[in-house]
């Protein structure tokens, strides 16, 4: 046991770092001098999708929170990764982005005092999907903290949030993790054995929860197998539309099971909060209340549904993308670590050229961009199936 920071393979450089600024804040907390720099009260963790940046957030909070420094076992530790805690505020934006009324409400939620005499933690993932006003307003709580309030920002770059939010806060960088590192993860802590451990890690190139799911749901390996099945399926025009058309319905039905696991108990919590079921005096008045605050989680389940079907069909491109990548450098004899089993690509490598690869590659490029405006997914994927059934 290694404590709260046990589930970030690869991050060496970022777990000292953290491990560091904890300590500071401890010494701050009882009144030490703590080692200059080490903490601060505005941090930014970047690093690609499934390097574990809100990973690291999450177990940094917990540090923070945690009598002891983050030992991941005793109730305040086990209350940060349940979401539970009372002094740490999870926002996680569940639309495309997140307005300015939500942050004013946030900036003063986030003033409070911390009730366990710590810190008052707000852990914002996604932060980058701050509109504009919503990122001034940020600002300003950034700008002047109050004493006890610790700001975890996560994007996937600094770039992504405005220059005067990224110069107030430490900018912490999760790297990609080596498949190694992944797999020694999956083996040790999933008890998954190791070769599957290592093929699911190279599969998901260095995307934890990703390699974890491919390596333990067989759905998610499944749907990874139709999709790689589309390049040596695109001989010609009739099979080059059927692949886009399964291509986007195996997103849809995918992005369907996640949507749905999360928004009946949504629903069912909501309920419970306006004690539906319940007789007496004020029971109509707090109904109607229910139904506009109902209201607003079908539209924002809604909008989130939009974008996790966007980014299931994205993730299904980017799969594809890579085993094209794959391709060329085979066709390129490069040195280089594969995504995926060499035997499944030889028979394509050798059968065209490294030119007509990238031409590939360049037309699922084009079909993401397409789809980020908001072209019509099935139009966007069947010119992209076309391309790559072109010789
Ligand atoms: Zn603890």
């Amino acid at each position: 046991m290694t404590g709260v920071f046990h589930d970030l393979p690869g991050q060496d450089a970022v777990v000292a770092q953290l491990r560091r600024a904890a300590a500071g804040a401890a010494a701050l907390l009882s009144g030490q001098r703590p080692e200059p720099g080490a903490m601060t009260h505005a941090w930014l963790f970047t690093g690609p999708p499934g390097s574990g940046r809100s990973v690291a957030a999450r177990a940094f909070a917990a540090a923070l929170l945690c009598p002891s420094g983050g030992c991941g076992e005793c109730p305040s530790c086990h209350q940060v990764f349940a979401g539970t805690h009372a002094d740490l505020l999870l926002v996680r934006p569940e639309g495309l982005s997140y307005g300015v009324k939500q942050t004013r409400e946030l900036v003063l939620r986030a003033a409070g005092k911390p009730t366990g005499g710590r810190w008052q933690i707000v852990l914002f993932e996604d932060a980058d999907r701050c509109t504009e006003q919503a990122a001034n307003a940020l600002l300003k709580a950034i700008e002047e903290p109050a004493p006890r309030t610790v700001w975890l920002l996560c994007a996937p770059s600094a770039e992504d949030l405005v220059p005067t939010i990224r110069s107030r806060c430490r900018v912490v960088t999760l790297v990609v993790p080596s498949s190694e590192a992944v797999a020694a993860v999956l083996t040790d802590r999933d008890g998954i054995e190791p070769a599957r451990a290592l093929a699911a890690a190279r599969a998901a190139q260095g995307h934890v929860g990703r390699a974890r799911r491919l390596a333990l749901d067989p759905s998610a390996a499944k749907r990874r197998a139709d999709v790689l099945r589309v390049p040596s399926s695109v001989t010609s025009l009739g099979p080059a539309l059927s692949a886009a058309a399964t291509l986007v319905r195996t997103a849809e039905e995918e992005a369907k099971a996640v949507t749905e696991e999360l928004d009946e108990p949504e629903r069912e919590a909501l309920r419970r909060a306006f004690g539906e079921g319940s007789s007496g005096k004020g029971v109509a008045k707090a109904m109607r209340g229910m139904a506009g605050a109902m209201k607003d989680l079908e539209d924002r389940q809604k909008s989130r549904a939009t974008r996790v079907k966007r980014d299931t069909l994205d993730q299904a491109l980017l799969e594809l993308a890579q085993f094209y990548r794959d391709i060329l450098m085979l066709q390129l004899d490069a040195d280089v670590e594969l995504a995926n089993d060499p035997a499944s690509l030889r028979k394509l490598a050798s059968s065209s050229t490294p030119e007509a690869t990238l031409r590939r590659i360049q037309a699922i490029m084009h079909c993401r961009e397409l789809l980020t405006l908001n072209v019509a997914p099935l139009l966007a994927l069947e010119e992209m199936a076309l391309s790559l059934s072109e010789g």
